[in-house]
């Protein structure tokens, strides 16, 4: 089953994306291959903006959680769609900073930002800095007043929802690495004591309640108690904030089983709750930042390996060998990742082989995938992974050294190279001797 709009299988039963033959990128490019389809990327990140103006009449800012997927080519193409940057890191702000995307628009997270990190975004210029903890208050605090900078900040707070269930459970998220706690009253102490600092402005909060979520309740549910937050914040404290971020965490189809919500239905029902809530509790409508990271960029790429064996292993199972792995793609090995997969080259053949598919890693745990249903494969099949644009290449290592592949990018009926397949050079360029 191919679910991604940008994927289509000509007539010489070939797998396009883009409508180019993934056989003549995998012979021009050479396997691994990574490849996104750029107009797929621009209209999820419409479908993001463009819900912003239909449902809270533009007040607020899409932000690309570029953890999903980093390099300058990509942070290009979401700065020319109006939307700014969430960075976690100093790599990845430098990139934003080196693709030219304004500072302004910039939205600094992370949970142990480095003062050299934090320097180099006061610098910069960065828009805003999203403070987890108390510590990290009073370095940037003490770093601005060093740097004669201000810098306008938000807190990260850990609402007490808990996507992943139904039920909502408010201790479940009290033990977690990122924020500040809501209902210990931590958030609202580390908003007070930011109040009498000199060089931070806290203009709102933040939260961010998981990934690949599918489910409408928890965002709303969210941003409720968040909304309900603000007005604590300006009852208590005489504080009214004027930004209210509400993460990420949109799901996207990876294989059958999973059944994404339009990404506008999300903006519509948040918007709702907000537009309510405020009402309900006499605070101004506030600026509204969505942070979609794997919503943006997961389907519209997809892996492409050379098959190198094929190895039955009679009534046990049979390994089907690729020219990757883990390097590249460490997402089955961490939490058994599911994906859909095709053989490229007959990529409409009847799937009546089952595989375990492996990498070419020294680990037996550098799997691809587990019971694969594929037309029966050989040497020199290319294996297409479906659904890897996000969270592939960013969690890449140079395990075993070797090189990370290159990414190809598909626009219009064209396609061109985004970053360079790495050599065995840059594998030792670090070495002193
Ligand atoms: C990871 C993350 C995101 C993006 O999550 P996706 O699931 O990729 O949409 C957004 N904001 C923050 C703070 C994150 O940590």
């Amino acid at each position: 089953m191919i679910t991604s709009t940008c994927l289509s299988i000509n007539e010489e039963n070939h797998l396009t994306i883009g409508g180019i033959d993934t056989t003549k990128l995998a012979a021009k490019y050479g396997t691994p291959l990574y490849v996104l389809d750029e107009d797929t990327i621009r209209a999820n990140c419409r479908l993001y903006t463009e819900s912003m103006n239909r449902f809270y009449d533009g007040n607020g800012l899409i932000l690309y959680a570029s953890k999903a997927l980093c390099n300058t080519a990509l942070c290009k193409i979401v700065a020319s769609e109006n939307m700014g940057v969430d960075v976690v890191s100093g790599g990845e702000l430098y990139t934003a900073h080196k693709a030219g995307v304004p500072m302004d628009k910039v939205y600094f997270h992370g949970n142990n930002k480095t003062a050299d990190e934090l320097e180099l975004a006061l610098s910069l210029g960065v828009g805003r800095f999203i403070v987890d903890n108390r510590d990290e208050l009073l370095l940037l605090n003490s770093l601005c007043e060093k740097m004669g900078k201000k810098a306008s900040i938000l807190f990260r707070v850990t609402p007490g929802i808990d996507a992943h269930t139904h039920d909502f459970i408010m201790t479940g998220q009290i033990d977690c690495k990122f924020g500040v706690v809501l209902e210990t009253g931590d958030a609202m102490d580390i908003i007070r004591l930011a109040s009498t600092l000199e060089n931070v402005t806290v203009v709102g909060v933040h939260c961010h309640i998981g990934s690949q979520i599918f489910d409408l309740d928890p965002f709303c549910e969210a941003a409720k108690v968040m909304v309900n937050f603000m007005g604590d914040v300006k009852d208590t404290l005489g504080l009214t904030l004027t930004e209210l971020n509400l993460g990420g965490g949109f799901g996207i189809c990876y294989t059958e089983a999973d059944d994404p919500i339009p990404y506008d239905k999300y903006m519509e029902a948040v918007s709702k709750v907000v537009k309510e809530t405020t009402a309900k509790r006499g605070l101004p409508l506030p600026k509204i930042l969505m942070e979609p990271g794997r919503s943006i960029v997961g389907s519209a790429g997809i892996t492409l390996y050379t098959v190198g064996s094929v190895k039955p292993i009679p009534d046990v199972r049979n390994y089907l060998a690729v020219d990757g792995g883990m390097g590249d793609n460490p997402r089955y090995m961490l939490y058994e990742a599911e994906y859909e997969f095709l053989l490229a080259n007959r990529a409409g053949d009847e799937k009546n082989e089952v595989y375990t598919i492996a990498g070419k890693c020294c680990e037996s745990g550098d799997l691809l995938g587990e019971h694969i249903a594929l037309p029966k494969a050989k040497p020199g099949d290319v294996l297409a992974v479906l659904a890897t644009g996000a969270y592939n290449y960013s969690m890449a290592s140079n395990y075993n050294r070797i090189p990370r592949p290159a990414m190809v990018m598909t626009s219009g009926g064209k396609e061109r190279v985004v970053v360079k397949r790495e050599t065995y050079e840059d594998v030792i360029k670090n070495d002193c001797e």
